[in-house]
């Protein structure tokens, strides 16, 4: 039986919501993440707010090299890089 799906503009409206918040759990951004990969949203920008490793908000050092944004989490230690 497959699962009654929310339509993706409802979806998307849940994805933008959440990202609003300046605080986030990385329970609930998986399962934002979950949601948005399930109806292929394109998270775009949003990714750039969270550590990709392990999906707290992203907060810490930053360098800019090279045209990348280097972005190192507090909570791991991974450097996240992104485009500028
Ligand atoms: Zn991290």
């Amino acid at each position: 039986m497959a699962k009654k799906k929310e339509s993706k503009t409802e979806a998307q409206k849940q994805v933008d919501a959440f990202f609003q918040k300046t605080r986030f759990t990385s329970e609930e951004l998986r399962k934002i993440w979950n949601l948005a990969k399930s109806h292929r949203i394109r998270l775009g920008s949003y990714r750039k707010r969270f550590c990709t490793a392990c999906w707290n908000p992203l907060a810490g050092e930053i360098r800019i090299n090279n045209g990348f944004k280097t972005t190192v989490c507090k909570a791991c230690g991974k450097k996240n890089r992104n485009t500028v």
